[in-house]
């Protein structure tokens, strides 16, 4: 079962196998929300098998650190955002659009900077965290973005999209995205996932179907399934 947490800014998920994994750690003042969402579903903070983070980010990562102290879960993290982590700093940011102009300011905020516990690099099987599902590397937002490929078809995608703030089962461009067209690539890696439904970091989830919006070039190019223009 897979649950999620609204934070201020950003989603954090709760996913709910054998064992219980939380994926995201919200902004740093969302720590009463995460609590108060493991205690809703009967979760007691030591029983958290794994904290994952889909990336570095001030809203992902806020609290990452006094969850690990609360829980004794390790975190988890590709060592692509191990930088900014250690830091406590989101650092480069590149803005989209006119929006992520205006909000740009409102996420730059500072966290508590910590080590993680897992570093990985070409993504991790989550059996042993009593999850069937893998974890994917979809860079592009930022260099150490990945995201959560569930067996059941359903996926937790971080920042590669977001939802829509208007139009429930919709798929929009995130704010910010510091490699374009790496990101591009990541979308259709999970495009040829063939998911049924993705979990994005800000605003609702949408069906898999609406990755397929995004699998041209700007120059109007398709792109194969192999993450090439054809
Ligand atoms: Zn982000």
């Amino acid at each position: 079962m897979l649950i999620r947490i609204k934070g201020a800014i950003s989603n954090c998920y709760l996913l709910l196998g054998e064992k219980p994994v939380l994926v995201d750690t919200g902004a740093p003042g969302d720590l009463k929300r995460i609590l108060a969402g493991l205690e809703a579903h009967g979760v007691e903070p030591k029983d958290l098998a794994l904290i994952l983070l889909t990336h570095g980010h001030s809203d992902h990562a806020g609290c990452a650190a006094e969850l690990r102290r609360r829980t004794g879960a390790q975190i988890a993290l590709h060592t692509g955002d191990v930088p900014l982590v250690r830091a406590g700093r989101n650092g480069v940011i590149a803005v989209q659009d006119a929006l992520g102009r205006v909000l740009r300011p409102f996420v730059d905020e500072e966290f508590e900077a910590f080590e993680p516990d897992l570093i990985f690099k070409e993504g991790i099987a989550l059996e042993p965290y009593g999850l069937r599902g893998r974890v994917l590397p979809t860079p592009g937002h930022t260099a150490g973005s990945v995201s959560v490929v569930l067996a059941n078809g359903e996926a937790l995608i971080g920042d590669v999209l977001r939802g829509s703030l208007v139009w429930s089962n919709k798929a929009r461009e995130h704010y910010f995205c510091n490699d374009p067209e790496l990101n591009q690539r990541s979308i259709v890696r999970l495009a040829r996932e063939g998911l049924l439904r993705c979990h994005p970091g800000v605003f609702g989830s949408f069906p898999g179907s609406e990755l397929g919006q995004f699998l041209t070039t700007d120059g109007g190019e398709v792109m194969a399934l192999s993450g090439e223009p054809v």
